[in-house]
């Protein structure tokens, strides 16, 4: 297959749409960025990686990071994470607070806002004062990347303005959800969301979930082949909040998004890849970046159905 050839078909295919997203701006750091940039990497696992558009320009993670602090507390934790946290579809948008109410502070899942700050919370019960620490620590040992760090100012924009999620995390507190300081446990949260990353780092640093949790290239074991299907099982499920049904019927892959504009998603014992694209749908999904992995499995056939 010519990786590189579809990847330049769909980088045409893409431009039309560009009028059409809007940036997040409910976090003013991030509505600074330009709109009308697009990236995509695909990295194999003898080594190789296809590239297109800005691949070396960093943007910011956000809810991508939610994945590797779950992959933390499910190794530290395993099936006990589950009195915490759900495994079910929310239905509902990234930081809704009216169903984590109705649920008795138990958020549906660990993609959602809620679900996330409890891991968080799970991981500062455990690591303290170093979890920030351990999370880039981690987040650099699978993407084999040393480099990796995350961005200040991101990081303070998001609890200056985050009323949503502090409202999320005192409402858990008030559940006895929460261990932890809440401020604190969001702050560390904001931290996570806030490392920077480019597509390339990203679409490598996932490599191992496509490969039962052995990272191809070093043959390095992260998680155990459980514990993988579960963490593809749940971003095919709940990785894009309520249009997760949406991104399942167009790609047919699992993947995560984050509002920084960036997706990563996993062809399961093929490949890894990452799309970036600012603007977001409606959703608060990459608008360009799920079209353009939707032509990437229609053009290859390479979607997990
Ligand atoms: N840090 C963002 C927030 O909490 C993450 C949301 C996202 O990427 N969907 O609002």
């Amino acid at each position: 297959m010519d990786y590189q050839e579809i990847l330049t078909q769909i980088k045409l295919e893409i431009l039309p749409l560009f009028k059409e997203g809007k940036v997040a701006d409910y976090i003013p750091a991030l509505k600074e960025i330009d709109p009308k940039q697009f990236a995509m990497s695909l990295q194999l696992f003898d080594g190789t990686s296809y590239n297109i558009g800005d691949v070396d320009t960093k943007f910011s993670i956000q809810s991508i990071s939610k994945v590797f602090t779950f992959t933390m507390a499910l190794d530290l934790y395993g099936e006990n994470l589950y009195k915490n946290i759900g495994h079910e579809p929310s239905g509902n948008a990234f930081n809704s607070l009216v169903q984590l109410e109705y649920e008795n502070g138990i958020p549906r899942n660990p993609f959602i806002n809620a679900g996330a700050i409890v891991t968080t919370d799970l991981l500062v019960n455990k690591y303290k004062d170093k979890t920030f620490k351990k999370v880039l620590k981690f987040i650099r040992k699978v993407s084999d990347d040393q480099s990796i760090y995350y961005d200040k100012e991101i990081a303070k924009s998001e609890l200056q303005y985050g009323y949503r999620n502090l409202a999320l995390v005192n409402m858990m507190k008030s559940f006895d959800n929460i261990q932890n300081d809440a401020t604190k446990v969001v702050y560390e949260y904001f931290k996570h969301c806030s490392i920077s990353m480019n597509t390339r780092q990203l679409s490598r640093s996932i490599l191992f979930l496509a490969n039962h949790g052995i990272d191809p290239i070093t043959n390095k074991q992260f998680i155990t082949p459980s514990q993988a299907k579960r963490i593809n099982s749940l971003m095919l499920t709940c990785g894009h909040y309520d249009a997760s049904g949406d991104f399942a019927f167009h790609v047919g892959l699992p993947g995560k998004s984050g509002v920084g504009g960036g997706i990563v998603a996993v062809v399961p014992g093929v490949m890894s890849l990452c799309v970036w694209s600012p603007q977001l749908n409606k959703k608060g999904n990459s608008l360009i970046g799920t079209k353009a992995l939707e032509l990437f499995t229609t053009k290859t056939g390479l979607s997990i159905f």
